[in-house]
Order: structure tokens, then C-alpha cells, then sequence
């Protein structure tokens, strides 16, 4: 070994399904007696919540598929 290792650079890329936009409220009924609208919380489920994805192989490579 000759020193550290350089960390290996991560290639992530914002999600193309949600345009980095992950998370997403969504009411589920009418306001109740206290005023609180009720909701779901829904993730992206191309990057599970994450906002990115892994670049794919072929463009780490040099666009070569
Ligand atoms: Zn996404």
C-alpha cells in the first residue's frame, strides 16, 4: 500500500421518476374536530425516498452501452 486508498467516487444522480422530489404529503380525509388534516406520507418507489439513484453503469463508463 502506498498510502490511503482514495474513496471511490459515488456517482448519484437526482431520480428522473420524481425530479429529487421524494416525499409526498397526500390528504387522506376531511379536517377533524381538532382542525388536522389528516395524510399520507408516499415515497418515490424508483428511489424508495432517497431523491437519487446510482448513475448506471454506461454512463460511468463513457456513455458506452
Ligand atoms: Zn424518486
Amino acid at each position: 500500500m502506498t498510502g490511503p486508498t482514495p474513496a471511490t467516487p459515488i456517482s448519484v444522480r437526482i431520480c428522473p421518476n420524481c425530479d429529487g422530489f421524494a416525499s409526498a404529503a397526500i390528504s387522506s380525509g376531511p379536517r377533524d374536530a381538532h382542525g388536522h388534516l389528516p395524510t399520507l406520507t408516499v415515497d418515490c418507489p424508483v428511489c424508495d425516498g432517497h431523491g437519487t439513484v446510482l448513475a448506471p453503469a454506461a454512463q460511468l463508463t463513457g456513455g458506452r452501452a
